[in-house]
């Protein structure tokens, strides 16, 4: 469809705001603005100070303020990471958009790893490199040149309302997340919630995301001796803790490499839900190595998106340098599994739980701590919403948008259906299968970052028009 010449002048705006936007992203990836326990405070100042002044840069706003939570930790060491707020009134009978986007990274991990530094961007084969150059700067820049262009095209007429949220710290568990929705509540208050923090099928289709898996992780401590001691003097009578976790942890899956746990569920793919891709298509975006096959039944959505997962994703035993001829007392583990939609995540941790202390060989000890819940989610496609977004991603990308379902949770969303039950809820993304967000060599391509602009420009510009909420 052709879009309207009354949209033309929004489309012109985002084409020609586009070398600033950039460059706006390249100057915030420089800032190591990471929220986890030990790293400084100070960068995510800077960073949250940064996305403020762009914030007022749009000349859009009333009000931008970067505002923490008085949230603190049991221990009362640690506030909420400083997040941006950002407020603009709705003219009368208009709508309000809030915004979400996330201005702290992952840590970089090794830089041996990446093949440019994490945090000099760069500009290679039409994307640009750096940690948080994707998850979620390009977000926050999105937002930015989005309201950057719908307002200087339509100027008095952007009548949508906007609201902006640019979180500090989802990376790190939004840990601040709930209390600050609740003493933010008035500045953050919104008809229809844009979350631009997921993926897209490709650097050609857009994706709406239609259903996330929750989130169950755990530290087991699985413990068969009081105290090390010789393998040849002891081995094979009496048992060691990698034994006993080896056996313990196979029976989480089946031959399949399916999950195995009763009472882990699987949802049942609704019927005008997301196909997803074919096996041939995971085996390339996952990166499995010649010979290897994918793991599970069913469809690669069912498997991915509608059903239960177990990923061990830590050990803690001797490492091979240090390895001696003794049998370990104790291991830890650390169990990632990430639930279905329609299952609560306090349910299912109980079902792994259960799993666990009932299959726990030789009467190892077994203690669980660290548990830590995200609870998956369905979003609600047939609001108005979601078809005027369907329809400004069809026209900011020139290709129809596909519902898709993610694989992982963002806990958050359900925290926000609950702070306000009445709005709409959109999540887009800034991602394609080859941004390795979390990972190193972490990029954005540039041509989804400015059809992502385009989509959520258009967005803000019929919201103007819409009359009826
Ligand atoms: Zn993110």
């Amino acid at each position: 469809m052709p879009i309207d010449p009354a949209e033309q002048p929004v489309l012109d705006a985002v084409t020609a705001g586009f070398p600033a936007a950039l460059g706006a992203l390249g100057r915030l990836v420089r800032i190591p603005s990471i929220a986890f326990p030990g790293f400084p405070d100070e960068p995510l100042v800077t960073s949250a100070e940064a996305v403020a002044q762009l914030l007022r840069d749009t000349g859009a706003f009333e009000l931008v303020e970067v505002r923490r939570s008085d949230y603190r930790t049991e221990d009362g060491s640690a506030t909420g990471s400083p997040a941006v707020v950002a407020r603009r009134p709705a003219a009368p009978g208009r709508p309000t958009v809030l915004l979400y986007a996330h201005h702290d990274v992952q840590p970089a991990g090794r830089d041996e790893l990446w093949d440019t530094p994490p945090f000099e961007p760069t500009l290679r084969g039409g994307r640009l490199h750096g940690r948080g150059a994707s998850d979620d700067k390009a977000g926050v820049i999105t937002h930015v040149a989005a309201v950057t262009a719908a307002s200087h095209a339509l100027g008095d007429d952007l009548g949508v309302g906007i609201a902006v949220f640019v979180e500090g710290e989802e990376e790190a568990g939004s840990r601040s997340f709930d209390a600050f929705l609740a003493e933010h509540h008035s500045v953050l208050e919104a008809d229809v919630i844009v979350v631009a923090d997921s993926d897209n099928v490709s650097t050609t289709v857009p994706a709406l995301t239609s259903s996330l898996r929750g989130n169950v992780t755990a530290t087991l401590e699985i413990a068969t001796l009081d105290h090390a001691s010789h393998s040849g003097m002891f081995g094979g009578a009496a048992p060691d803790a990698v034994l006993a976790s080896v056996r313990l942890l196979d029976t989480l899956w089946d031959e399949d490499g399916a999950v195995a746990v009763a009472g882990l569920e699987s949802a049942v793919p609704p019927a005008d839900g997301p196909t997803g891709p074919s096996d041939e298509q995971l085996v390339a975006d996952a990166a499995l190595l010649p010979g290897v096959r994918s793991i599970g039944r069913g469809s690669v959505a069912e498997r991915l998106w509608y059903g239960p997962s177990i990923t061990v994703t830590g050990i803690d035993v001797t490492d091979v340098v240090n390895a001696s001829n003794t049998l370990l007392p104790s291991v830890r583990v650390r169990v990632s599994c990430r639930v279905a939609p329609g299952q609560d995540a306090g349910e299912a941790f109980a079902a792994l739980e259960r799993h666990l202390r009932a299959h726990a060989p030789f009467g190892a000890h077994l203690a669980v701590t660290d548990v830590d819940l995200g609870q998956p989610f369905l979003v609600d496609q047939s609001g108005w919403a979601a078809r005027a977004a369907r329809s400004a991603l069809a026209d900011g990308w020139g290709a129809e948008p596909e519902l898709t379902g993610i694989g992982g949770s963002i806990p958050f969303i359900s925290t926000l259906t609950e702070r306000f039950p009445t709005a709409q809820i959109l999540i887009t993304g800034i991602e394609d299968p080859d941004t390795r967000a979390h990972s190193p060599n972490e990029s954005q391509d540039l041509g989804v970052l400015r059809k992502a602009i385009a989509a959520e420009a258009l967005l803000l510009a019929r919201l103007s028009r819409r009359v009826e909420r």
